[in-house]
């Protein structure tokens, strides 16, 4: 890449490429946004571009936001900051794109002039020209109506075992304090022909598992034929290749029996479901407008139990919403004690704009939030503890996704109940299905060899 001053453009120099550009993203937040970073990778690898092992050799660095929590718009601004003193050193392009991006907009480059652009979810078609164009800082955060559809050469997979597909976008639901009907706008629906054509497509390619993002999975609707997600899991299921799926995240309200049988008559579907709580009040969830109480959300988790034995059950809990008692506090952790989820992804609450909960008082204090957050990972640590160690001993099939951390021979992967496994192996099986003897574990993962 060379550096040249474009006289048009006085404020910044313009970057001209007379090599294959190097980029490089880095991602916040859920597996959706690391689906938008592949289809940003794909476009641009689609464009010549190649991607590189470290923002330091890049030419240019994308950085996929998240906005759901203030800590996730925090560490955003921290990372900016570090890329503001490597561009310090030597030019080279950056780019903001997803939630924060969405919300933020114009601010986000008046307060930061070396950002280059600022691109919303619906506009990564564009990233490329915004690349060419670079020498004005430029802000694209319109919105479509339709499905923005990707290529098959438009999506550069992380994954070589599990392939993310991605089946909605947006949320209708304005949950009180949730940022994601704002960020990513109305609820849309990807029509099922280009949903099973992209699974035809990850099969080929040799993915064996696939997994359906979108934010209420459970509410999909094919625009063209109004079949639901019961229908996508049948269908699924007769492709040759794909062996396992799975779904998330589904919204208790939503859980229709015609999805609890679609997951019984296919045994391709995992048994394995991320159900968000939330909190464990009634009072607390109505002030949430989650659209179901404490017994609903109990009743719901008998009935899947009863249909499908074994089934792993993981869940989000927020603690520290406006107005929650100690009682609230409880009941929330008797819920998890009946429960015993598998996993559970806790966070405290902070307000975020433009939400109907940024209006409620913030009256419970951050000490209590932190002293809440603490007691409820700790009653999880010991539950997960507990259910990992009955696993010692057994032999486990696991999909390997790729390299462990642990050096050379150590390798990674999920059971079907969605356990992270680390075990070594004498050859690299990544992107196939292995058996693991279980030899131990922690409360987050099981470890073991071979079998
Ligand atoms: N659509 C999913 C659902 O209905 O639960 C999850 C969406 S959100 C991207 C992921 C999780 O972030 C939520 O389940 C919630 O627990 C948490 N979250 C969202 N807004 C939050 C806030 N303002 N403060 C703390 N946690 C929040
Ligand atoms: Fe946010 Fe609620 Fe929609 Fe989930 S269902 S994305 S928590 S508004």
């Amino acid at each position: 890449m060379t550096e040249a001053v474009c006289p048009a453009r006085r404020c910044r120099p313009a970057i001209m490429y007379n090599t294959r550009m190097k980029f490089f993203i880095r991602t916040f937040g859920c597996q959706m946004n690391e689906n938008d970073s592949e289809h940003i990778a794909g476009v641009l690898a689609a464009a010549g571009a190649e991607k590189a092992g470290r923002p330091e050799e890049a030419d240019l660095v994308i950085v996929n936001t998240c906005a759901v929590r203030e800590k996730s718009e925090e560490k955003l601004y921290s990372y900016l900051g570090r890329l503001s003193s490597l561009k310090k050193k030597r030019p080279f392009l950056i780019g903001v794109a997803g939630c924060v991006a969405q919300i933020r907009r114009r601010n986000l480059i008046r307060n930061r002039p070396f950002i280059d652009f600022v691109v919303g979810p619906d506009n990564y078609r564009e990233i490329p020209g915004l690349v060419e164009r670079a020498g004005a800082p430029c802000v694209r955060t319109g919105r479509g109506r339709e499905w923005r559809e990707f290529g098959h050469g438009e999506t550069l997979r992380e994954n070589p075992a599990v392939a993310y597909v991605t089946v909605m976008e947006g949320c209708d639901n304005f949950c009180a304090y949730c940022i994601v009907p704002f960020s990513r706008g109305r609820e849309r629906f990807r029509p099922a022909a280009n949903i099973l054509r992209e699974v035809r497509e990850v099969a080929a390619d040799g993915s064996r598992e696939v997994e359906f993002l979108g934010q209420n999975v459970d509410a999909y609707r094919d625009p063209e034929t109004g079949r639901g997600l019961d229908a996508l899991l049948d269908e699924t299921s007769a492709m040759a290749g794909i062996e396992w799926m799975r779904f998330i995240t589904s919204h208790p309200r939503n859980f229709g029996d015609e999805i609890i049988q679609a997951m019984r008559r296919n045994p391709k579907v995992c048994r394995q479901l991320h159900l968000p709580l939330q909190s464990g009040s009634t009072s607390v969830l109505k002030r949430m407008n989650r659209g179901y109480s404490r017994d609903d959300y109990l009743a719901l988790v008998d009935r899947l139990e009863t249909a499908l034995p074994g089934l792993q059950l993981s869940t989000d809990i927020i603690v520290g919403f406006p107005g929650e008692t100690e009682a609230d506090f409880e009941e929330t952790c008797d819920v998890v004690r009946r429960v015993r989820f598998a996993g559970i992804f806790s966070f405290r609450y902070s307000p975020r704009p433009l939400t109907a909960a940024a209006r409620l008082p913030d009256d419970v204090p951050l000490e209590v939030k932190r002293r809440r957050l603490l007691a409820l990972q700790g009653l999880q640590k010991t539950i997960q503890l507990g259910l990992n160690q009955s696993f010692i001993g057994q032999t486990v099939k696991v999909l390997c996704s790729g390299p462990g951390l642990r050096g050379p021979g150590r390798f990674s992967g999920r059971t079907e109940g969605n356990l992270v496994v680390n075990f070594s192996a004498p050859e690299d099986p990544t992107g196939r299905f292995v058996a693991v003897r279980v030899t131990g574990c922690g409360p987050y993962s099981l470890h073991g060899e071979l079998a």
